[in-house]
């Protein structure tokens, strides 16, 4: 069996390492049983959820007043948690509408609270970043995503040192870079982008947030009740936390999040070349606005666009064609992807090129 070269954009490719040991751990994890065998009560299993929020806390450095919590429901369950969790007596919540994810945040939002779009790049399609934002004094929260997984944009500098508390979908680039944890009062992220595969997503916030929610509110649908039982209130998607956990000894044994920062650094870069040299591949992002994650671009035509993923398959590089709407080419490079893959797809993008061009 050969594996591809995976550019998917979610879920997205895993380690060959961490699979190795995966498959091993499904048929024997503790004497005798596969991972998916036993309790989520057993000692064997706490120790993979300690260490989860262990390596999680050293990795990207969470202070100590920041809570960690596993959930499930994916990021979308965020888009209805968050505003449930932290929105104050006046309901007032704002967003910066970057991409289609954001724009869904906002959406459930808006069935809780009073949500206000402080800016919004959907008149240009989410090209860029919109830097100047219409934000009300008295609002709950601002709701951010760090990387717009569809459009291939990230934002590269977080407000510092804001009154008001900074949500953030961090889905699709979470450990990709270091970030100062204490600009935000809530980081999100599902994890079937950068951190393992889907079922979990982590909750990272302020304590002094917890207590906004009214008690009312169902027990699942609070990130107390998450604390107050360690993540475990009920059964968790316990093969996802095995993985997860996986992962993030893999992140820690590579280097950290610093080796990956510039490891995805030189990934993105080699493709970015490929679009910058010619002018046959177009980059459909402002360029200080690039995704360092998911890199957009397109072909002349959709009957060109069709033939790059059909023969790059043949090539052995695969998932790449666009999302549905946008069209064109993504490749997402995420932490498992190797630097390898993207020396390829670079080849493959100057022979294609040669040939059709
Ligand atoms: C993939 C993605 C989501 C949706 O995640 P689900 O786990 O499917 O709910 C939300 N936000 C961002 C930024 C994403 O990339």
């Amino acid at each position: 069996m050969t594996r591809s070269y995976n550019f998917s954009a979610g879920p997205g490719a895993l380690p060959l390492e961490v699979l190795e040991e995966a498959s091993k751990g499904l048929i024997e994890f503790t004497k005798g049983a596969g991972i998916q065998e036993i309790s989520h009560r057993s000692p064997a299993f706490l120790e993979i959820r300690d260490s989860i929020l262990s390596n999680l806390r050293q990795l990207m450095d969470i202070p100590k007043n920041y809570k960690i919590l596993l959930c499930q429901g994916g990021a979308t369950l965020q888009f209805t948690m968050v505003p449930m969790n932290l929105l104050k007596p006046n309901k007032k919540c704002d967003y910066l509408e970057t991409g289609i994810w954001a724009e869904k945040a906002g959406e459930h939002a808006r069935k809780i609270g009073d949500v206000n779009i402080i800016a919004s790049s959907k008149g240009e399609k989410y090209t860029y970043i919109p830097k100047i934002w219409n934000i009300r004094p008295d609002t709950s929260y601002i709701h951010l995503t760090s990387n717009n997984t569809v459009y291939g944009t990230q934002i590269h500098e977080f407000p510092k040192n804001s009154n008001i508390p900074i949500v953030c979908d961090m889905s699709s680039d979470i450990l990709s870079r270091s970030v100062d944890v204490s600009q935000f009062g809530l980081i999100y992220a599902g994890a079937q982008k950068n951190l393992g595969p889907s079922g979990v997503v982590v909750v990272i916030i302020r304590e002094d947030l917890l207590d906004l929610v009214d008690d009312k509110t169902p027990d699942l649908l609070q990130y107390k009740k998450y604390i107050e039982y360690d993540s475990l209130y009920n059964t968790p998607p316990t093969f996802s936390f095995y993985v997860l956990d996986l992962v993030l000894k893999w992140v820690k044994n590579k280097g950290g999040v610093n080796y990956f920062e510039n490891l995805n650094a030189e990934k993105a870069h080699l493709i970015y070349k490929e679009i910058d040299r010619s002018g046959f591949y177009k980059g459909s992002v402002v360029g200080e606005d690039r995704s360092l994650m998911n890199i957009v671009f397109h072909l002349p035509n959709k009957e060109l666009t069709d033939r790059f993923v059909k023969e790059a398959e043949e090539n052995n590089l695969v998932n790449l064609a666009g999302y549905r709407s946008v069209g064109g080419i993504r490749v997402s490079t995420y932490n498992a992807v190797t630097l390898e893959a993207c020396k390829a797809l670079s080849q493959f993008m100057r022979d294609f090129e040669n040939k059709v061009g």
